[in-house]
Parts: structure tokens; sequence; C-alpha cells
């Protein structure tokens, strides 16, 4: 049956139950596994993204092959679903508001509108009264030089717009090297010479996230912190719960919590921390969508953050993210079915799965390529380090 656009009908309300058809902007690991777990809780699950043989399309009833610009498409997508979501925060704000005609749309545009440029989401942090480190903005190569002369430290510089797994950003006066004219104007074209934010760099003790979930009815969960360790600015592991002491996981979780109140979250929002060396706890950056550090929330707690998903989309009670087990997850890139040459190799699966409480996911990417994320390793343990070392142990094994 055809529908009305919303803005001609009564507005949804109430819980949209199993039997339904969920919409999803993005058909990447994470579409994929919010669709799994729609699929297995009775729903029926239609995709949009640019690439039709994308992993959720191996899950999905239906691909529409469509830009995050697509208007029209973000209308066919939502009018043939009872509720639309999101796994990637680029999808364009006339998309979203297209498709809010025909069904909810969650998170809405307005959040996304500040989270998808780096600029309004920091200042809207700053703003509202969030911790966040020392930064400047810059929007042409003068205020770039500007910036980084006056910050007198190491910088890093973010592009506003379109960056992820540390593309699109530039590192300047690392190892106290002079930053010359040759330098910033290098900056400044890898950060795509566009309008940048450009921080401190900071001294690490470690990276948290922390998983909240806010229902359109208001009710909030707040998963317990994740620690996470990158390598080369991609996520390599990430552990739940973080080793973190109790007041410091207290306040992270309150800091998440009054983003997704103030934000009036529908869905879910990942917040990335810093913790310094100096013991500050610093908001880095927002994800309004499932996140890989908490890829292994499905065994750590209760209710994994993708049925969470679901549940937040379909206006369901949310599920309780009360710890289970301690569980990690490591991060299999391109680089392991890779051998030097660059030639193709079949990873030891089977011994990685002969590690105790280790299972594997793969999201059925055909092309291994250098720091492409292609699936992950999860293994519980009867602690934090336990879990850890087993599935590093599984990784090594490949
Ligand atoms: P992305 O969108 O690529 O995830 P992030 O801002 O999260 O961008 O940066 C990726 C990683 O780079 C972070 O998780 C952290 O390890 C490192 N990093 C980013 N900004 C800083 C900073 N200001 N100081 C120290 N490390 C940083
Ligand atoms: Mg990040």
């Amino acid at each position: 049956m055809t529908k009305m656009p919303d803005d001609l009908m009564t507005k949804h309300s109430g819980p949209v139950l199993p039997g339904a058809t969920i919409g999803i902007f993005g058909g990447g690991q994470l579409g994929r596994m919010m669709g799994i777990a729609a699929r297995s809780m009775g729903y029926k699950v239609h995709v949009l993204d640019p690439d039709v043989s994308c992993p959720a399309g191996y899950i999905a009833d239906k691909v529409i092959e469509a830009g995050w610009n697509d208007r029209w498409a973000a209308a066919n997508l939502a009018r043939e679903c009872a509720t639309v979501t999101l796994e990637i925060e680029q999808v364009s704000i006339t998309s979203l508001d297209e498709a809010a005609r025909w069904a909810p749309v969650r998170p809405g545009g307005a959040m996304l509108a500040v989270i998808q440029d780096r600029i309004e989401q920091k200042d809207w942090l700053k703003k509202h009264g969030f911790p966040v480190g020392e930064y400047r903005v810059a929007r042409s190569v003068e205020q770039f030089g500007d910036a980084v002369r006056e910050l007198e430290a190491a910088v890093i510089a973010k592009s506003a717009t379109g960056g992820y797994d540390g593309r699109g950003q530039a590192k300047l006066g690392f190892g106290n090297v002079a930053v010359d004219d040759a330098a910033l104007r290098r900056g400044w074209e890898d950060v795509g010479a566009s309008a940048c934010v450009i921080e401190v760099a900071l001294d690490l003790a470690k990276e948290i996230s922390v998983m909240v979930a806010r229902a359109p009815n208001g009710e909030v969960k707040v998963y317990p912190p994740a620690e996470n360790f990158h390598e080369n600015q991609i996520l390599s592991w990430s552990v739940i719960p973080a080793s973190v002491p109790d007041e410091l996981a207290a306040r992270a979780r309150a800091i998440a919590s009054e983003i997704a109140d103030t934000f009036g979250l529908e869905g879910l929002l990942a917040v990335e921390m810093f913790i310094t060396k100096t013991g500050e706890l610093l908001v880095n950056e927002l994800a309004p969508r499932p996140h890989n550090s908490y890829h292994g929330s499905d065994r750590a707690c209760t209710t994994g953050q993708f049925e969470q998903a679901v549940r937040t989309a379909c206006d369901l009670p949310l599920g309780d993210v009360s710890l289970v087990q301690p569980t990690a997850i490591a991060n299999l890139l391109g680089d392991v079915w890779l051998n030097a040459d660059g030639t193709e190799k079949q990873p030891k699966f089977d011994a990685a799965l002969a590690i105790p409480g280790v299972k594997l996911t793969l999201y059925e990417k055909l092309k291994p390529r250098k720091g492409r994320k292609m699936g992950h390793l999860s293994a519980v343990g009867a602690t934090a380090d336990e879990a850890r070392e087993r599935v590093l142990a599984a990784k090594a094994a490949l």
C-alpha cells in the first residue's frame, strides 16, 4: 500500500512491531549487523547504499542503490518502511528530511546536522559545557597557519566533513619538528584544503567510549565504557568493560547520558573520550549510530548495540545493558588477507577459533585492502584482561 507523506497524515506513534520493515541508510558492516539483529527479531530490512554489493546486501530484503544526497531515493526508502534509521552520519540532511515526511527517522536530521560537521560538533560540545581539548577552527590556509602557530604545540588537524579512521587528518609539529610554511601548506592540503578543526595533540593515558541509547519517550540506557586501542588512528582492539576507576566510569557515563538528553537523541550515540596522562576526561567525537568499539556488546551485555538500535528505531522498550561477561574484540583489516607482495592469502581462522571463548564475524566484503575493516574476532573471559589476551592471541594465530 502506498503511504501518504507524514505531513499529510497524523504522525506515527507507538511501537513498530515485528513483521514491519525497517529502512537503513547505509549498508556497510554496521548496517549489516543491525539488519541481522532486525531480521532475527522478525523485521524486514531495506537498505540504501551507493554500492549494491555492500555487506548488508546479503541480508537485506531490498537494496536501493543511491547516494547520500539522493533525496528521491531517500523518499522511496522511507515510503516502504515503518521506521528509518542509519549506520552512517554522512547522509545529507535533505535526504533525512525527505525520508522523515514518510516515516520516523531515528536519529533525526537536527542532531545529524550538528554531528556531521566536526566544527559544529566541537562548538556544540563546548557551548553546552562538555569537556573538550583545546582546538581552533580554520577555513583558509592563512587561518590554518595562524591557528597552528597560536597553539604552539604538536597538533592534529581534521577536516570538518567526511573523515573517518584517521582519513582527512594531518599531524604537524610532532617530535619537535619545526612547522615551516611548506609543512603548513602540506597540512592544509592533507585535510582537503577546506574547513577543519585543529586540535592540540594530547598525551593520552587511555581512550574509552560510552554507548548511550535513548528512546523516543526519553528512556535512557548507558552501556559500561569500552576501552579502545588505536593503531594508525584505526581501532585495533576494544574491551568492555574499560579498566578505569569506578568514579571515572561514572563520570564518563554521566557525560554520555547528558549529551543524549541535550540532543533529545532518538537512537544510539557513541561518545569517544580521551583520558589524558594528567587525568583529564575529554570528549573526542560523537557517532550517532552503532560503533566499532561495541561490537562485543552482544556478548558483554544483556542487550547488544545492534538489537538496541532496532529497539530505538522501533520505539520498543530499551533492553537492559548490564555487564554479563568481559568481552574483547579485535578488528580484522584487509592486511590480514595480504602477503607482503600484495597477493592474497587465507587467514588461519581454524587456529583462531581453537582458542577458548573466541568467535569470528566477517562482513562479506569481497576485496581485502590495506586498512579496510573486513571483520572482527571477539573473545569472552573471566576478566577484561583475559578477554583481551584471548582475542589478541586469536588474531596472532591468523
Ligand atoms: P576518526 O573520525 O578518524 O575516528 P578521531 O578524531 O577519533 O577521528 O581520531 C582518530 C584517533 O586519532 C583517535 O581515536 C586517537 O587515537 C587519535 N587522536 C585524534 N585526535 C587526537 C588528539 N587531539 N590527541 C591525541 N590523539 C588524537
Ligand atoms: Mg574516532
